[in-house]
C-alpha cells in the first residue's frame, strides 16, 4: 500500500507519514461515466464504483469500503460524497450545487431499490448512518451520525418489522440524540438529563432497565428539548435530515479538535472529508447481536494475534466510549463461534490483500456478520518492526516493501529506556514540555550540572533540572538520566545534545519556576526540592513528580555488549530491516560524533564515516578547559604557543581514538568554531567575585588573577558572538591555532598508520564566506600535513573541505569550490542566516509562525526546501561544476530528520551525517528516499 499517515508525537500512533500529503494526486479519480464530474459513488450487492485507489476522494474509510464492497465481503450497502464536493461546498458558501444534491436524492433512490426498503416507510424503513472519512483517518475527530432516517413513523415501522418496541423507541432515541448534538449543536447534557429523569422516575438503574414505554417518554422529552433549543420541531424529513446531517460532517471537518489533530500530524487543511452514507445494520437488537474494533495484529507489540474487543447487544460508539466494558474478542468465539470464524477469515484475507495489519470494525446483527471498516492499522515503533520482519518472512511483503511499513523516527523509541506502563499510568501530569529527545527518565531532581556529577559518583539516579542548558552543563548531562528544561525549543542545546548522547529530554516546559539558588523548582503550586524524585517520558513531553521504574532498550544492551544478539528478537529483527535499507538507500550514512566513545556507538549503529566531529567539545573535558583558557588570555603568540603545546597531546589522543573508532571510514575533523567567550567565565560572575576580593574577602593575588581575567573578559565581549570573532576567523587571526589542530590530526592519523590501521581524516573550516579565507587555512592544513608525514615518513590520504553555512559561501560555492575538496552544509547556521533567525531565540515566535501558517514547520528541525534548500540546491550545482569530485553532505541538525533527508537525497547529496542515536532513522529514511524520490526530481 501507498504511504500512510503517521505520527510523529505519539508514542501509540507511528504509521508512515502524511507529511507528504500537500501534493494532492488526483491521478486516481475515476473519471464520470458521462462527461460530467460525478461527486457520488456508490458501493451495493458486490459492486462498488471506487476501490482502494481512491483515497484521495472518496477518503480512507470510502475507498476501504468501495474495496471490501467488490471483494464480496458482507458491507451494508451505500454511498460516499466525494472529498471535492466538501470543497466545493466550502468554495460556494456552504452550499452544493442543485446537480450534486439530485445526484445525491439518486443514489438514496437506488439505495432504496437495493435494500427494499425506503426513507420514512412504515413497513420497512430506510436507514443509514452518516459517516465522515478523510483521506487520513482522524479517529474520534470527525463526527458521525447513526439510525438517520427515523421519524414519528418510521419507528413504528422499525417495531412492526423487527417485532421488537423496545429496540425500535432506542435506536430513535440514539438519533435524535446523536443528531441534536452534531447536527443542531445541542449540548449533550441537555439530553443526558432528561434520560436520567426518565431512568429515575421509573426506578431503573441501567440503560437496558427502561422498556418501550418508557424510552417512548424519553423520545418526547428529546423532542421537546430540540423544539425548545432551536424553535423549529425535530425535522421529520428523512431527506432533510440527511441533508443537515451531511453539511454537519462537511463542518466537521473545521471543528477544533480536527483542525489541531491535523497540525499535530501534518495532515493539509485543504483536502476535506468524504462523508459515508450507508445502510444501518443493528447490532443491538438482543443477545444475538453484538458490536466490535480489532487489529489483525498486537498494535503495541506486533505479536502475531487477533486482538480487539466486542460489546453484546450495542451499537457503535459504546466498545470505545467506555460506558459499559467490552469483552475481549477471543470470548467472541464462545458466544457466536460461526460470526467469529467468517470474521477470522475475512480479516485475515484483508491483511492478505493489503498486504498490512488492519485495523477493522464489524457489526453482527443476529448472527450474521458485516464490515463496516477496515485501514492499515496504527501502532509503536516497536510493533512495526515487528510487524515488517514478520510479513516479510510469511513472503506476504519483499523487504524492500516492509521498509515502507515502518516510520523511520519510530525507530528512536527501540533505543530508548522504557518505564514500565502501568506504572506511568498511576501517577498524574504535573506538566507538558516540548518532547525533545526520546525516553524515559526517573531520577532525583538537582540543579546544576556540578551537583549532578556529584551525586551521579555516590551511584545516584538523577534528573538534571535547568532553566536552560549550555556547553558547560555537558558533565551533567551525561550522567543524567536526562534533561529537563523550563525555556529551549527543539533545536536547543538540550534537544540537541540530548538526541546525540540519546538522553531523553523535554525541553521548554513553562509551567516549571526554577530557583536555581534555593534548589527548588515550582510546577503549578507543587514544589520539588533538590534530591526529590521527578520523571518524564520524552516522547510525549509529559513530566510527573515522583519515581517511577525504567529499563534500558535491548538493543543498546546487545550493541553495548552486554546482551548477545542471538538471546534478543528485537534486536536481530532491527538489525535485519536496517540491513534491507542499506541495500536500497544511495545516501551514505555518517554521524556526528565528537569523542571516541560516541564515534564507536555511531559505528556499531551503522554510520560509516563522521560528518562533524566538533574539536570544541573535547575541550571542556577534565583538566582542559584551564589550559583552553590559557591559550584564550595568551597577550602574545609565544605565551599562545605555549598553551597549545599543551593542548596539543590531548587533542591528538582524541582524534586517534576517533578515527580508530570509525575502521578507516572518513572522519570529518572541524576546527575551532565558537567564540572564544564561551570557554572563560561569564563576565558577570567575574564582576560579582572581583567585588567581593575588593571587599576584602580573600588574597591580593587572587585579586589581581581575576582582575585581569576580568579585563580579557572585556575586551573579548562581543554584541553578537554568534556573528562575531568564530570559526575561520579564528584561524585567520590565530593560525597557531589551526596548525595545533592540524598537528594533531596528522600526528594521529600516522600512529595508526604504523598500527597497520587506516585513517581518512577530512579536515573542515567552518563558517568560510570567502575563497580566500579558506585559502588562508588550507595553505596551513597542507604544510602541517606535509610536515608531519615526513617527520613520520608515512603517508596518509585526506582531504580539505568546507563547511556551507554562509549565505556568500552558498552563493560563491563555484569559487569556494576550487579550494574545497569537499562541502558540508552545516543547515543549522545556514538557517540561521538565511531566515536571519536566532536558533536560541526563536522559540519565542516559531509557535506563533506556526500558528499562523506563515511556516509550516520549525525550520530548525525540518529543512526549509523552498529557501534554506534553495540556497543548498544552488551551491550544489555550482560547486560541482567548479569540481565534478567534488563529496557533497550535511552536518546539521536535519541530517537525521526523515523528510529533510529526502530533500538531501533529491538534490543529489553523497551523504547526510546524523547524531548517533539517529543513525538507524538515517539508514531507514534515506531507504524510503531512494524509493519514493528519483534523484533531481
Ligand atoms: P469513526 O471514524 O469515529 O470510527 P465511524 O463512521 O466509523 O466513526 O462510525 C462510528 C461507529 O458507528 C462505529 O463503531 C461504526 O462501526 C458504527 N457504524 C457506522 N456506520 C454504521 C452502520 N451503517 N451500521 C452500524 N453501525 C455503524
Ligand atoms: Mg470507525
Ligand atoms: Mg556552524
Amino acid at each position: 500500500m501507498a504511504k500512510k499517515p503517521a505520527a510523529t508525537k505519539k508514542r501509540a500512533a507511528t504509521r508512515p507519514s502524511p507529511k507528504k500529503a500537500g501534493a494532492r494526486s488526483r491521478k486516481s479519480s475515476a473519471p464520470a461515466r458521462s462527461s460530467r464530474k460525478k461527486y457520488v459513488y456508490l458501493f451495493a450487492n458486490g459492486k462498488a464504483d471506487g476501490d482502494r485507489t481512491m483515497k484521495d476522494l472518496l477518503g480512507g474509510k470510502g475507498s476501504g469500503l468501495a474495496e471490501m464492497t467488490n471483494a464480496g465481503l458482507p458491507v451494508p450497502p451505500g454511498f460516499t460524497i466525494t472529498t471535492e464536493a466538501c470543497n466545493l461546498w466550502y468554495a460556494n458558501h456552504r452550499h452544493l450545487p442543485k446537480t450534486i444534491e439530485d445526484e445525491m436524492l439518486a443514489a438514496v433512490r437506488r439505495l432504496e431499490q437495493v435494500t427494499g426498503a425506503q426513507f420514512g416507510s412504515t413497513e420497512n424503513p430506510l436507514l443509514v448512518s452518516v459517516r465522515s472519512g478523510a483521506k487520513f483517518s482522524m479517529p474520534g475527530m470527525m463526527d458521525t451520525i447513526l439510525n438517520l432516517g427515523l421519524n414519528d413513523q418510521a419507528v413504528e415501522g422499525l417495531k412492526r418489522r423487527t417485532s421488537n418496541g423496545r429496540f425500535a423507541f432506542d435506536s430513535y432515541r440514539r438519533f435524535i440524540q446523536m443528531f441534536g448534538n452534531v447536527v443542531l449543536e445541542i449540548p449533550k447534557d441537555a439530553f443526558e438529563h432528561e434520560f436520567e429523569a426518565v431512568k429515575a422516575e421509573r426506578g431503573a438503574r441501567i440503560d437496558t432497565d427502561l422498556g418501550e414505554e418508557a424510552l417512548r417518554e424519553v423520545v418526547a422529552r428529546y423532542k421537546k428539548v430540540v423544539a425548545s433549543r432551536t424553535h423549529h420541531p425535530f425535522p421529520q424529513d428523512p431527506f432533510e435530515q440527511l441533508r443537515m446531517s451531511r453539511d454537519a460532517v462537511f463542518r466537521s471537518w473545521n471543528n477544533p479538535r480536527a483542525k489541531q489533530y491535523r497540525r499535530i500530524y501534518e495532515i493539509p487543511d485543504h483536502i476535506g472529508t468524504a462523508v459515508n452514507v450507508q445502510k444501518m445494520v443493528f447490532g443491538n437488537t438482543g443477545e444475538r447481536s453484538a458490536t466490535g474494533v480489532g487489529f489483525t495484529r498486537n498494535p503495541a507489540t506486533g505479536a502475531r494475534e487477533f486482538f480487539g474487543e466486542f460489546l453484546v447487544n450495542a451499537q457503535g460508539e459504546d466498545v470505545v466510549a467506555g460506558i459499559r466494558t467490552p469483552q475481549p474478542i477471543n470470548e467472541l468465539q464462545k458466544v457466536m463461534p460461526h460470526a467469529y470464524q467468517e470474521l477470522r477469515d475475512i480479516t485475515a484475507r484483508l491483511e492478505r490483500h493489503y498486504k498490512d495489519v488492519q485495523d477493522f470494525e464489524f457489526t453482527i446483527e443476529e448472527d450474521k456478520l458485516y464490515m463496516l471498516q477496515t485501514r492499515s492499522g496504527k501502532r509503536t515503533g516497536y510493533a512495526a518492526v515487528v510487524i515488517a520482519t514478520d510479513l516479510v518472512a510469511e513472503r506476504l511483503l519483499t523487504p524492500k516493501e516492509a521498509l515502507l511499513l515502518v516510520e523511520p523516527a519510530s525507530l528512536s523509541q527501540l533505543l530508548s529506556p522504557v518505564f514500565d506502563p502501568a506504572e506511568w499510568k498511576k501517577m498524574p501530569v504535573a506538566t507538558k514540555g516540548l518532547p525533545a529527545s526520546p525516553g524515559a527518565a526517573s531520577g532525583q531532581a538537582v540543579f546544576t550540572a556540578d551537583h549532578a556529577v556529584d551525586w551521579a559518583q555516590q551511584g545516584k539516579k538523577v534528573v538534571l533540572v535547568r532553566k536552560e542548558t549550555a556547553p558547560d552543563d555537558i558533565h551533567g548531562m551525561e550522567v543524567a538520566q536526562g534533561v529537563l528544561t523550563a525555556t529551549g525549543g527543539m533545536t536547543s542545546h538540550a534537544a540537541v545534545v540530548g538526541r546525540q548522547m540519546g538522553k531523553p529530554s523535554v525541553v521548554g516546559a513553562g509551567a516549571l519556576v526554577i530557583d536555581e539558588k534555593n534548589r527548588v523548582v515550582t510546577v503549578n503550586n507543587q514544589t520539588i526540592r533538590e534530591g526529590e524524585f521527578v520523571s518524564f517520558d520524552g516522547l510525549t513531553g509529559e513530566v510527573k513528580l515522583g519515581q517511577v521504574a525504567t529499563k534500558p532498550s535491548e538493543i543498546l544492551q546487545v550493541l553495548a555488549g552486554k546482551m548477545k544478539a542471538e538471546a534478543s528478537d528485537i534486536y536481530q529483527r532491527f538489525s535485519k530491516l536496517l540491513s534491507w535499507a542499506d541495500k536500497v538507500r544511495t545516501l551514505g550514512i555518517r554521524a556526528n560524533a565528537d569523542l571516541p566513545d560516541q564515534a564507536e556507538l555511531a559505528y556499531a549503529f551503522g554510520a560509516r564515516g563522521i560528518g562533524l566531529c566538533r574539536t570544541e567539545h573535547m575541550f571542556f573535558g577534565e583538566g582542559r578547559i584551564e589550559k583552553v583558557q590559557r591559550m584564550i588570555l595568551a597577550e602574545t603568540e609565544a605565551e599562545r604557543r605555549a598553551a597549545l603545546a599543551e593542548l596539543l597531546p590531548l587533542q591528538r589522543a582524541d582524534f586517534y581514538g576517533v578515527l580508530k573508532a570509525m575502521h578507516g571510514e572518513p572522519v570529518t575533523i572541524r576546527t575551532i568554531d565558537p567564540p572564544l567567550h564561551e570557554f572563560l567565565p561569564k563576565r558577570e560572575d567575574l564582576m560579582v567575585e572581583v567585588a567581593k576580593l575588593e571587599g576584602g574577602w580573600g588574597g591580593q593575588k587572587e585579586l589581581a588573577v581575576k582582575r585581569a581575567l576580568l579585563a580579557r573578559v572585556e575586551q573579548l565581549h562581543e554584541f553578537n558572538p554568534m556573528l562575531g570573532h568564530r570559526g575561520v576567523r579564528l584561524g585567520i587571526t590565530y593560525p597557531e591555532i589551526t596548525e595545533m589542530q592540524a598537528r594533531a590530526i596528522f600526528e594521529a592519523a600516522c600512529q595508526l598508520a604504523k598500527e597497520g590501521i587506516k585513517a581518512t581524516p577530512e579536515v573542515m573550516i567552518p563558517l568560510v564566506s570567502h575563497v580566500k579565507e579558506l585559502r588562508d587555512q588550507k595553505v596551513i592544513v597542507d604544510r602541517v600535513a606535509a610536515e608531519v608525514m615526513k617527520e613520520q615518513g608515512v603517508k596518509i590520504k585526506y582531504l580539505v573541505g568546507t563547511m556551507i553555512e554562509v549565505p556568500r559561501g552558498a552563493v560563491t560555492a563555484d569559487e569556494v569550490a576550487t579550494e574545497a575538496e569537499f562541502f558540508s552544509f552545516g543547515t543549522n547556521d545556514l538557517t540561521q542566516l538565511v531566515f536571519g533567525f536566532s536558533r536560541d531565540d526563536a522559540g519565542k515566535f516559531l509557535s506563533v509562525y506556526q500558528e499562523k501558517k506563515i511556516l509550516d514547520r520549525d525550520p530548525f528541525q525540518s529543512i526549509d526546501t523552498v529557501g534554506v534548500g534553495g540556497v543548498v540546491a544552488i551551491a550544489c550545482e555550482k560547486g560541482r561544476k567548479a569540481r565534478p569530485s567534488l563529496k557533497l553532505g550535511v552536518c546539521g541538525e536535519h541530517g537525521g530528520d526523515p523528510s529533510s533527508i529526502h530533500f538531501f537525497h533529491k538534490v543529489g547529496l553523497n551523504y547526510v551525517s546524523a547524531s548517533p542515536y539517529r543513525i538507524p532513522v538515517a539508514r531507514l529514511a534515506a531507504a524510503q528516499a531512494a524509493m519514493q524520490v528519483k534523484v533531481g526530481d
